[in-house]
């Protein structure tokens, strides 16, 4: 059995504390990996590594980070394909939305190419007599991030790039249920020129969060999973004096106007909920139609656009979406679908109970969707995170623009009308982070920046873009005056604009 082991110091580093985890094929169904479980005594090995790394890298200036960044771009698209199969072999979605999972994650270290720029400071000349003041923002030294399973190299790249182009160390905890893309990134970099340590990847569980949450050494953690573990530690990492940005699950609302193009709904909405098994923090699980007239019509053409998904193997090119993670996470899912059935929802469609031929085992759940579903029920309240889309109709603008804001979760919303001032008011007024219009997954682009409202961020700062960078460093302001001529009388006032 393969073993996927830490990468510590530039090198492939054994577990050692005894521990390992399955990883296993969603295709076939089985384990096709064993990987290891870090202690606390392998994280201080690598926070060691890291503080030596950083120290290096942090002399290196900012033009010359970036061209390892550059490098690194060269490479992971020389081996985008290699990739794919390696993410899609591990997390179950088809290749297209593989290639997706990389791109994504390239545009943010496309954008920390532009460091040297992005790390300009302000400066203010004659601020008082013969002063002047100035920022720079240096790095906190040695960072971590803890990932989920769904993006398993978009969401390392989206912390890395700006924490590594910053002139930090950083240490990857990537999910357990997909380590390997994670393990190849920081060799590529390697390859690119980064200096031993200032990337290490140390797999593991709870129990090694819980050490990168205590180390004295670390300063700054970005987390990504879901709410109750993101809740949990943003609160220990802030108690250990650590800056901390986590972000959390969703529920992301559709709505729709009796005015939208209703062709376009259901292409976006089958891509968004469906797409990559609806394991996406940014998929619409919820939609909302205005009115009885647009509940019936999207209904009707929902369950058509359904008839024609097609499930299949993540390597299979015809399949729109390929097995869940895991058989827990499969099982979890029917669960909820058990639970909406018997709070009253209507499973109009039904892909319980579906084997893929020749890969009877395999995690594989074709599209439910349900009607009825109201704001009471607990499986509206709480995120599936599977191919279940909920139909929860609505009387009014006002009851539709409530219902998001009124939810736990905040992270995306998106509306679909052909008005322009009721798109706007919605914008304005929704209480969530992410808003899309006629735009059914409105995850920014990586200059500007990721981040949800409540149950679905916590702390202030966003993932990637400026905030990206404003989180990996801290300001430092210089007042400076280099006297002419002799010393003044001692002054024992407090210096003011006077
Ligand atoms: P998860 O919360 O189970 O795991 C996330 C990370 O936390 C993993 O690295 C895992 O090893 C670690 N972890 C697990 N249990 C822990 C514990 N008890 N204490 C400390 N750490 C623990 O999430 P997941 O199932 O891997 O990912 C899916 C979730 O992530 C969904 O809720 C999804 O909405 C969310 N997500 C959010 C975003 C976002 O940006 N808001 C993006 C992607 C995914």
């Amino acid at each position: 059995m393969r073993n996927i082991e830490h990468f510590i110091g530039g090198r492939s580093v054994a577990g050692t504390s005894g521990r390992h985890g399955d990883v296993f094929d969603p295709n076939a169904g089985r384990v096709q990996a064993r990987v290891a479980l870090a202690d606390a005594a392998e994280l201080d090995r690598a926070v060691a590594s890291a503080v030596d790394g950083q120290r290096v890298w942090a002399q290196v200036n900012p033009q010359r980070r970036a061209r390892v960044l550059f490098e690194f771009k060269r490479l992971l698209e020389r081996d985008m394909d290699t990739l794919a199969r390696l993410l899609s072999s591990e997390h179950g979605k088809v290749l297209s939305d593989a290639r997706g999972d990389l791109q994504r994650g390239l545009e943010v270290i496309e954008f920390s190419c532009g460091i040297p720029h992005l790390l300009k400071g302000e400066y203010t000349q004659g601020a008082g007599p013969g002063i002047d003041v100035f920022s720079a923002r240096q790095p906190l030294g040695v960072v971590a991030g803890i990932t989920p399973f769904n993006f398993p190299a978009m969401i390392p790249m989206w912390m890395f790039g700006p924490a590594i182009a910053s002139g930090n160390a950083f240490i990857l905890k990537p999910s357990e249920r997909d380590p390997s893309v994670p393990v190849r990134l920081a060799e590529l970099m390697l390859e690119a020129g980064l200096p031993e340590g200032v990337l290490n990847v140390v797999h593991g569980d709870k129990d090694v969060v819980e050490a990168i949450l205590a180390h004295p050494l670390i300063k700054a953690v970005s987390f990504v999973g879901s709410s109750d573990i993101a809740q949990q530690v943003y609160a220990r990492g802030a108690a250990h004096g650590k800056r901390m940005q986590c972000m959390g699950g969703a529920k992301n609302h559709g709505i729709v106007l009796p005015d939208a193009d209703i062709d376009h709904v259901i292409s976006d909405l089958m891509g968004a909920a469906y797409g990559s098994a609806g394991e996406r923090c940014m998929a619409l699980p919820v939609v909302v139609p205005v009115g009885e007239e647009t509940a019936e019509r999207l209904r009707a053409r929902l369950v058509e656009a359904i008839g024609e998904l097609r499930v299949g193997t993540s390597f299979d090119a015809d399949a729109h979406y390929g097995p869940v993670v895991t058989a827990a996470h499969k099982a979890r899912i029917e669960g909820y679908i058990q639970a909406g059935v018997d709070e009253g929802a209507e499973l109009v469609v039904d892909g319980r109970g579906f084997t893929m031929p020749g890969h009877e085992q395999g995690f594989f759940l074709k599209p439910c969707l349900f009607d009825r579903v109201t704001p009471e029920m607990r499986t509206y309240r709480e995120e599936i995170f599977g191919p279940v889309l909920q139909i929860v109709r609505a009387d009014s603008f006002e009851q539709a623009l409530e219902l998001p804001s009124r939810h736990q979760y905040g992270n995306g919303v998106t509306i679909f009308t052909r008005n322009g001032d009721a798109a706007r008011e919605f914008a304005e007024r929704v209480e969530v982070g992410m808003v899309g219009i006629n735009v059914p997954i409105p995850v920014p682009v990586a200059y500007h920046g990721f981040g949800g409202w409540k149950r679905s961020g916590f702390g202030d700062l966003n993932q990637y873009g400026m905030d990206g960078v404003r989180f990996y460093t801290r300001t430092k302001i210089v007042t400076q005056r280099w006297p002419r001529g002799g010393a003044s009388a001692h002054d024992f006032t407090m210096p003011t604009m006077q």
